[in-house]
């Protein structure tokens, strides 16, 4: 076999459907967010970052960056090990209490990411349930499907966000079966929101566990930064929580919480868990820095709010058509794969405003998009030069506008 052109014709393959992807290679300026430096064919150019995670600029917070220096200081590069053999630092027991703390459970366990935390834990209950099964929403991130899928359980898929379809999927299970309904709060890619208390009341009557991905609504939601659950008083009604370090709270990591003896379960069965060496005492440290402040305060969710709404009303203003939903993410459709890509490369090479493509596999085809996510950083100038951009390249795709 030739590795080498079977490498090189996959990926040829790709390039020709458009879907090769190209990252772009950048510098994080601290202090500057979401100012940064792209380093393109051997040159530096300054770029507005118009499509990151870290939501709240909180990878720069002061608190954020003062633990971690303290905690290197402290402690040093490494955990040092897995959980289990010597790599349980401090550092990783107050991370685990605060997260509990956030969400109103008993016990958290932290994963090396948020992927790590959906496989683990998705993997190892569907494994170890009774004759489980698990109802998976139609639009489950990846990591969540990989990890039910490696499980082996039954699955059932319901359409996204259908209540009446779960209730109806959870009404054929046969007697004996142990139910697992899992799905999302904020759905990254359209920005919509599941109606989490219809939800919980189909999977209590049926009496299925829950399973939560918050990743996306951690920090961002909720007077304390719980989430959408938090927000709309339902955490205790969901069995298991799960959320991310590295999106909102601008660090690395995942998690579950739950109950003491889910999480002990899971922290003892969970090959994912188990097998690999434990994050930095440093980035814990951060971790529990962001949350802690966060918990505190709501200036940086009311202005990141205010920030998307701007983005809006100033998109609306142009005819720029953007995808009405209830959260912080702002989809800009362009319904077309090449003149998506046409535009984000123009918008980077020409206006210093990076926003990455977002074309098919990760959403369906026909329904290409910039997906802008606005941040409490980004000023009213960053707007209006990102607005005009698009509004000059509306024109020139001829692309139609939407009436307002
Ligand atoms: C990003 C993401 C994850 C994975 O979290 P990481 O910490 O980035 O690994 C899980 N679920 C959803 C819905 C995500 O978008």
């Amino acid at each position: 076999m030739d590795f080498e052109n079977f490498f090189q014709d996959a990926l040829n393959d790709l390039r020709q459907e458009g879907n090769y992807r190209v990252f772009a290679e950048l510098e994080r300026q601290q202090g500057e967010f979401p100012n940064a430096k792209r380093h393109v064919d051997g040159n530096v150019q300054d770029v507005t970052v118009w499509c990151s995670n870290d939501y709240l600029g909180m990878g720069q917070h002061p608190d954020v960056l003062q633990a971690m220096h303290n905690a290197l200081d402290k402690y040093g590069a490494g955990a040092g090990g897995t959980r289990n053999i010597s790599g349980t630092n401090h550092s990783h027991i107050l991370l685990e209490k605060e997260l509990a703390d956030l969400h109103g459970k008993e016990d958290a366990l932290i994963f090396t990411s948020g992927y790590v935390s959906n496989w683990a834990a998705l993997s190892t209950l569907g494994t170890k349930l009774p004759n489980c099964t698990i109802y998976s929403d139609a639009l489950n991130h990846a990591s969540m499907i990989e990890g039910m899928r490696h499980s082996k359980a039954n699955r059932k898929i319901w359409k996204h966000n259908d209540v009446e379809d779960l209730d109806r999927l959870l009404s054929e299970a046969e007697e004996g079966t142990t139910k697992l309904v899992a799905f999302e709060s904020v759905y990254s890619m359209d920005g919509d929101i599941a109606p989490i208390k219809e939800i919980c009341d189909v999977a209590e009557k049926h009496g299925a566990m829950t399973y939560l991905d918050e990743v996306h609504a951690v920090g961002l939601y909720g007077p304390r930064g719980g989430g959408i659950a938090e927000r709309e008083g339902l955490m205790d009604r969901i069995t298991v929580i799960e959320g991310t370090l590295g999106k909102a709270f601008g660090v690395m990591g995942g998690y579950i919480s739950g109950s003491e003896a889910l999480c002990d379960f899971v922290r003892s069965f969970a090959s994912g868990f188990i097998f690999t060496t434990a994050i930095p005492p440093s980035i814990a440290a951060g971790a529990t820095a962001s949350i802690k402040y966060l918990k505190n305060s709501d200036k940086e969710r009311d202005y990141h709010r205010n920030r998307v709404e701007t983005l809006r009303n100033k998109l609306d203003a142009m005819g720029i058509p953007h995808l009405a939903n209830p959260s912080h993410i702002v989809p800009v459709m362009v319904n077309d794969p090449v003149k998506c890509k046409w535009i984000s490369d123009i918008l980077l090479d020409s206006y210093g405003i990076y926003v990455q493509p977002i074309n098919y596999p990760t959403v369906p085809k026909g329904t290409e998009r910039l997906r802008f996510t606005p941040s409490p950083f980004h000023s009213d100038s960053d707007i209006d030069h990102l607005v005009g951009a698009l509004s000059d390249l509306w024109s020139q795709c001829a692309l139609s506008r939407a009436v307002a």
